[in-house]
């Protein structure tokens, strides 16, 4: 079997280049159109061994849709899984990430999974805190102290724009209102959602994230548990099944550990018990998620036979 090696690791990473080609920036606000798609960057953590990373690994770009885990995570820390499982299902979708169809027309009742957007903005509103800058303020530490990074911050135009150009989000948040999934305070949990896609990261963090998860919710080689390892199963699992948007069921077939993707161009993977991998490539394809980073993991599950149901 392939060693991983740092020259490997580089390796990959060129060969992977040329699918940026297949996919394109998102435009929906002008912040992320500015992205570089020729951008490709990759670290790789072992648990409790060594880092390598290759590419662009330095960019930092926002977390988006990656946030999604993160904040269903700090949700059932304070909610437990009872009460955020009775507004979001658990059932993984061939629907697109923001689809408004499903609520109006089968469920009536609750979004798909945590990882599409009606899901997360009804999570969000499952964050204790008294108002949105002590929930943000908690969110952001949780997500400082378990990326081991205290100085991730929220990239402010990234924010502002999201918060601007959120028609379609807002029109989720109030049908959910409509129908008694969420509470009178719709335009606070949307802001509380907008912030906590827009927190800048690079795939350093994506990887220690990973990695912690890996680790089902300690940092390696400590003993405090930074996450309950019974919502660390439960996080990952939603994202083997949905962390890919609808391209997962492909994702698992093809790559098979568990993923989270972003618009941005951001993955977030771990293989448990072995390792946390971040990627970022800024090119998307049509269904939401990174072409070359997509081809990378590839690369990397086949070679190192990192795929979960193959004989390892
Ligand atoms: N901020 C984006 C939205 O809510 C995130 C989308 C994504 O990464 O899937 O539309």
């Amino acid at each position: 079997m392939q060693k991983i090696t740092q020259a490997y690791l580089e390796d990959v990473l060129q060969k992977s280049r040329p699918y940026s080609q297949k996919g394109k920036v998102a435009s929906y606000i002008p912040e992320l159109s500015e992205a570089d798609p020729t951008t490709l960057g990759v670290t790789l953590i072992e648990c409790g061994g060594e880092s390598y990373s290759a590419g662009d690994h330095e960019q930092t770009f926002t977390l988006q849709s990656i946030s999604k885990v993160l904040s269903l995570l700090l949700a059932l820390e304070d909610q437990g899984k009872d009460k955020v499982f009775s507004i979001v299902g658990q059932e993984p979708t061939g629907d697109p990430f923001n689809t408004v169809e499903y609520l109006e027309t089968e469920a009536k009742d609750k979004p798909f999974n945590p990882m599409v957007n009606s899901g997360a903005i009804a999570v969000s509103s499952m964050i204790k805190g008294r108002n949105v800058d002590e929930r943000f303020g908690r969110i952001l530490d949780f997500i400082r102290q378990i990326s081991g990074n205290p100085n991730l911050t929220l990239n402010e135009e990234v924010y502002q724009s999201e918060k601007k150009t959120g028609a379609h989000n807002r029109s989720l948040a109030y049908f959910m209102q409509s129908i008694g999934i969420l509470g009178p305070e719709v335009e606070d949990i949307l802001d509380l959602y907008f912030r906590f896609n827009s927190i800048d990261v690079t795939v350093h963090d994506l990887a220690n994230i990973g990695c912690l998860l890996a680790n089902r919710g300690k940092r390696p080689g400590r003993n405090d548990w930074l996450v309950s390892e019974k919502y660390v199963e439960t996080a990952v699992t939603i994202m083997f099944m949905a962390g890919m948007y609808n391209a997962s069921g492909e994702f698992a077939i093809e790559v098979g550990f568990p993923s989270k993707s972003g618009v941005s161009g951001g993955i977030m993977s771990l293989v448990p018990g072995q390792m946390g991998i971040g990627v970022i490539g800024p090119a998307i394809g049509n269904r939401g998620n990174s072409t070359a980073g997509v081809q990378v993991l590839k690369t990397l599950s086949d070679d190192l036979q990192l795929h979960l149901f193959r004989d390892r």
